[in-house]
C-alpha cells in the first residue's frame, strides 16, 4: 500500500491565538479533536497504514498527541523530528528510506494543518496515468488574490508556479495549489539533505527548470487551510454540519451549469468576445456565483467558443479572457469549480479556420457533451442540478441532460428561435435564477 508523509513541522504564527504557541498546528483542536485526526481517519479509510510524520516545532508534544489517535485506527506512525527548520520539503530526506518502501513507486504528502476530504485513490491513479514526477492537488478558492497560483496547459501540466508575493499584478486563472501531493519516489534525487527547501518556492520550480513533468490534479473536493481565525471557524462549521464529508467525490453533488456570454458577461452579438477588453461581467454575476459557492453547489460554466475553430481567437487569448473572469469573480469572493468550452464549429470553408476543429462534435450546445463531461469529472447529480442560459441552445442542452432549465432575459433572452423550446422558468438575470434555485428547491438543499 502507498505510504504517506504528514508535514507537521510548521510554526503556528497566524493561528497562534488558538494554539497559544503551546502546541503544533496539526494538534489545533477542531470540535474537540486535533485537525490531524481527520487526516488520519481519511488515510485509514483508504487503507493507508504506514505514515511518516515530519515534526519540528514541539516534536514530542506532536508524538504524544498523535500516537493514541494512530493506535485507535491501527496506523503505524514513524516520527522524524527536525532539529532545525528545513521548510516543507527540506526535511523529507530524513524519511527517504521509510517512504521508498512504498508500493507503486509513489507516496502522498499532506500538510498537517489542512482540513481535507477527498477521494485519495483517484489522485493516486491520476499521477500513475500521467507518469509524472508529481501531481499537485489544485482548486479554485474564494481568496485567489492572496493565494499562491498555478499556470497550466490544456492537458493540466503545470507551466509555472506564481507565488503570491512574486507574481506580476494582473489577471490570473483562479487555480490554487492545495497542500496535498502525490510524488514519485524519484523525487528524492532532487531533495538536498539538510538544506531548507519549500515545495512551492524551491523544489517544484527547480523540477520544472529541469524539464520534469508536474501535473495539477484539479478537484472540487474539500481542502481548506486553517491559516486564519475566520477560516478556522468555517472549517468547524463545515465539519459540524456534514458539508466537509459530503464533498468527497465518491458522493454525487448538485451543480449549477451556467452559460457564459449573455449570462455572466455582456453578450457581443455577431463575433462574440475576442479580447480581454471586450469582456465585462454583468451586474449581479459575481454575487450569483458566490451564492452557488456558499450553498455548497458546484458552479460550472459550459460555453460554445466557435471563434477558436474559426481561427479568430486563440486558446491563449481565450485563457486570458478567462483569467479576467476568474480574477473579477475572485475579487468578490466567488469562484467557478470548472469551466468547459467547446472550441469546435461544424461549417467549413472560412479563410483562416482551423481544419482540425471544424467538425461536428458532441460538446457544442445544444448537445449536452460538456454537461456530461462535468457529470463524470465532478460527480454531478444531474437530477438535482440546473442550467442557466440566455439561448435556447443552453435550454436544449440542459433538457437533454435531464437538468432543470432556467432562462434569463439578459443576452439573447431565449428569443433566438432556432429551436422550438422553452425553459422551465424565466428570470430577469442570473442572480434571480440562482436565488430561486438555492432557496426554493428543497431537493438541492445541502447541509
Ligand atoms: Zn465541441
Amino acid at each position: 500500500m502507498i505510504r504517506t508523509a504528514i508535514i507537521a513541522g510548521g510554526l503556528g504564527t497566524r493561528i497562534r491565538s488558538l494554539s497559544g504557541d503551546r502546541i503544533p498546528k496539526a494538534l489545533v483542536p477542531v470540535l474537540g479533536v486535533p485537525i490531524v485526526a481527520y487526516q488520519l481517519r481519511l488515510l485509514a479509510r483508504y487503507g493507508i497504514r504506514d505514515i511518516a510524520v515530519m515534526g519540528g516545532h514541539k516534536g514530542d508534544v506532536l508524538r504524544e498527541g498523535m500516537q493514541p489517535l494512530a493506535e485507535d485506527l491501527g496506523l503505524n506512525l514513524e516520527f522524524f523530528v527536525e532539529q532545525e527548520l528545513l521548510g516543507t520539503a527540506g526535511g523529507l530526506s530524513q524519511a527517504r528510506q521509510f517512504l521508498e518502501t512504498t508500493s507503486g513507486g509513489d507516496f502522498l504528502v499532506i500538510y498537517g494543518d489542512v482540513a481535507v476530504e477527498m477521494d485519495l485513490s483517484r489522485l493516486i491513479s491520476f499521477r500513475r496515468e500521467k507518469k509524472s514526477m508529481a501531481a499537485v492537488v489544485a482548486h479554485p478558492n474564494d481568496h485567489p488574490l492572496d493565494s499562491d497560483l498555478l499556470q497550466i496547459n490544456a492537458d493540466g501540466q503545470i507551466l509555472n508556479f506564481l507565488p503570491k508575493k512574486q507574481r506580476a499584478p494582473g489577471y490570473h486563472r483562479n487555480l490554487v495549489p492545495a497542500s496535498v501531493y502525490c510524488l514519485s519516489t524519484e523525487i528524492f534525487a532532487w531533495l538536498k539533505s539538510g538544506v531548507p527547501q519549500d515545495f512551492i518556492k524551491d523544489l517544484f520550480p527547480e523540477l520544472l527548470k529541469n524539464n520534469q513533468k508536474i501535473y495539477a490534479y484539479l478537484t472540487a473536493e474539500y481542502l481548506k487551510d486553517m491559516g486564519s481565525l475566520q477560516r478556522y471557524g468555517k472549517v468547524e462549521h463545515d465539519i459540524r454540519c456534514g458539508r466537509m464529508a459530503s464533498m468527497n467525490q465518491e458522493n454525487l453533488r448538485p451543480a449549477v451549469f451556467l452559460d457564459r456570454d449573455g449570462v455572466l458577461n455582456r453578450e457581443i452579438p455577431g463575433n462574440g468576445i475576442r479580447s480581454v477588453d471586450a469582456f465585462h461581467l454583468l451586474p449581479g454575476a459575481a454575487e450569483a456565483i458566490r451564492r452557488i459557492n456558499q450553498a455548497g453547489l458546484l458552479a460550472v460554466v459550459v460555453t460554445n467558443q466557435p471563434n477558436i475553430a474559426k481561427g479568430t481567437l486563440s486558446e491563449q487569448e481565450l485563457d486570458a479572457i478567462h483569467a479576467k473572469l476568474d480574477t473579477e469573480l475572485g475579487s468578490e469572493g466567488a469562484y467557478l469549480d470548472r469551466l468547459y468550452y467547446c472550441p469546435h464549429h461544424p461549417e467549413k470553408g472560412f479563410a483562416g479556420e482551423r481544419a482540425d476543429l471544424k467538425l461536428v462534435c458532441t460538446c457544442r450546445k445544444p448537445l449536452p457533451g460538456m454537461i456530461h463531461r462535468g457529470e463524470k469529472e465532478l460527480s454531478v447529480d444531474l437530477a438535482k442540478s440546473c442550467i442557466i442560459g440566455d439561448s435556447v441552445r443552453d435550454i436544449a442542452a440542459g433538457r437533454a441532460a435531464g437538468l432543470h432549465t432556467y432562462g434569463v432575459k439578459t443576452g439573447f433572452g431565449c428569443k433566438d428561435a432556432s429551436l422550438n423550446m422553452q425553459p422551465d422558468l424565466m428570470f430577469d438575470n442570473v442572480l434571480d435564477a440562482v436565488l430561486f434555485f438555492v432557496e426554493k428547491i428543497p431537493a438541492v438543499q445541502q447541509p
